[in-house]
């Protein structure tokens, strides 16, 4: 892998990206530029907060469903009891409050040629320059018997969405003393790559205080994780007894075959059967929905260019967070808030004629391991090129250790924390949270 020049990288990314010829150049002096954001999450409410500030006169309009949002970062906190959903719930007043036009209906379809929105309501939104966040979908097929039905009734996924949380923390408060719970942990790539085996810790740690006969048994399919090495020295000594790992090679995105319904049994890919009181099946994921329907996909993720993330499939369009693939870079809150400042920053750039300079990103991810024991994972990243093909090249990268001193975990711990009100702070610009 190499990084790039400014020249060099100009020349790839015209070869690649729409985006780079924009046939509408707004003049800002003369007529109020609109941008629209689709999605008012990590990487859709911070872009749209962060164009606004730069440059109050642009008309922003963010379009979200939900009245509130409650982050899927930190919900593991609230499985394992640690922490209330009201704290994980913000609002958009903030936003509102800096001028951005909120409207919280779901965005229906695009229509990239005539630069337009259309709402589930019928309403239509035209637009100079289009972001669009819109998270995840889930590929609900790949196990026979599992479905969207079984994971909101009794199967949940708790990967995406207030409901499912709730549904999975009431199941572990109502599980019996000697009672199993299965994670189900599908391929890369997927959002939060190291979110399961922090959701493991977080269960482990609560049922070796409340249920110390229970088992938590996770199907992977994979034989590599993030973060290893640390999170297989918290199951092998904190957690030893009460945690299994089973890691397998399988082609698919899957470990699970089967999902019977009757009895709650799974059964792997590799024949083996387990009847869990909880099956927490995390799917194969995709791209938010919209996204694949607008043809803003090639497959199940969203290519961009990597220099600001404008999509490599439909100009005027940039796609940001969980929805877009760019090789290296993690699909977390943190890497998508960070493409969102870069995002901003292109389409003010792109929208005054200005050159539109490469971005620089970087990610952080913290994972609990046991209560004040926190480990992370980081690195920056910069636009580069790999077999001909521009990526995000990651430089400066750092992974906690096993053996780390408990004031080095602590102190992870208290970091991730400060994270969490920092981050959620920007990108709400000051939230009231009442769920
Ligand atoms: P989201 O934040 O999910 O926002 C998408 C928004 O788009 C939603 O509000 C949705 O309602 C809206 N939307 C969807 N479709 C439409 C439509 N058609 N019209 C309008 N709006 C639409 N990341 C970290 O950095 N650190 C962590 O510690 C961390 N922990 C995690 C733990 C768990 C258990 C999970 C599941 C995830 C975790 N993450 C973490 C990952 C993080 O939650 C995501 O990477 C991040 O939320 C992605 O941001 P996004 O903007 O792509 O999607």
């Amino acid at each position: 892998m190499t990084l790039i020049s400014r020249r060099d990288l100009g020349r790839a990314a015209a070869a690649l990206t729409l985006s780079s010829v924009a046939p509408v150049r707004v003049a800002l002096a003369q007529a109020a530029a609109k941008v629209v954001v689709i999605g008012g999450g990590a990487g859709g409410a911070s872009v749209a907060g962060q164009i606004k500030l730069a440059s109050p006169k642009t008309e922003v309009t963010l379009i979200e469903p939900q009245q509130l949002y409650t982050s899927c970062f930190f919900s593991n906190y609230f499985i394992g009891g640690q922490r209330t959903l009201q704290s994980l719930t913000h609002n958009y007043e903030g936003l509102k409050g800096l001028g951005i036009t909120v409207i919280h209906q779901r965005a229906a379809s695009i229509d990239t040629s005539k630069r337009m929105v259309k709402l589930e309501g019928g309403k239509e939104l035209s637009y100079d320059r289009l972001a669009i966040s819109p998270g995840i979908d889930f590929k609900y097929d790949g196990i026979e018997g599992y479905s969207q039905e079984i994971a909101e009734k009794s199967a949940p996924h708790a990967w995406r969405g207030r409901d499912q949380s709730k549904l999975l923390r009431r199941m572990l408060e109502r599980m019996p003393e000697d009672g199993v719970v299965v994670i189900s942990v599908p391929k890369m790539p997927y959002r939060c790559p190291p979110g399961p085996y922090e959701r493991a810790c977080f269960i482990a740690s609560m049922l070796k205080v409340s249920r110390p006969k229970a088992k938590l048994i996770i199907l992977d399919a994979k034989m590599t994780y993030s973060k290893q090495p640390v999170f297989e020295e918290a199951f092998n000594t904190i957690y030893k007894g009460l945690v299994e790992v089973h890691l397998t090679n399988d082609i698919d995105d899957q470990s699970l075959a089967k999902f019977d319904t009757t009895n709650g049994e799974i059964t792997t890919k590799a024949g083996l059967k387990v009847k869990p009181y909880i099956a927490n099946i995390i799917p194969a994921q995709t791209a938010g929905r919209i996204a694949i329907d607008s043809g803003l996909a090639d497959g199940d993720w969203c290519p961009v260019n990597p220099a600001n993330f404008a999509s490599t499939k439909i100009e005027n369009v940039y796609v940001l967070g969980d929805s877009a693939i760019s090789h290296e870079m993690p699909k977390s809150a943190y890497s998508a808030s960070s493409q969102a400042r870069v995002v901003a920053a292109n389409i003010i750039e792109d929208l005054t004629g200005k050159p539109r300079s490469p971005g620089l990103y970087r990610n952080t991810c913290w994972s609990y391991i046991a209560p004040g024991n926190s480990v992370k994972i980081g690195a920056d990243f910069a636009p580069g090129i790999q077999g001909g093909k521009p990526i995000l090249v990651p430089s400066n990268s750092f992974v906690s250790k096993p053996g780390e001193s408990a004031a080095v975990r602590k102190e992870a711990f208290d970091e991730s924390a400060a994270w969490y009100e920092t981050l959620t702070n920007d990108m709400f610009h000051k939230t009231v949270t009442k769920g």
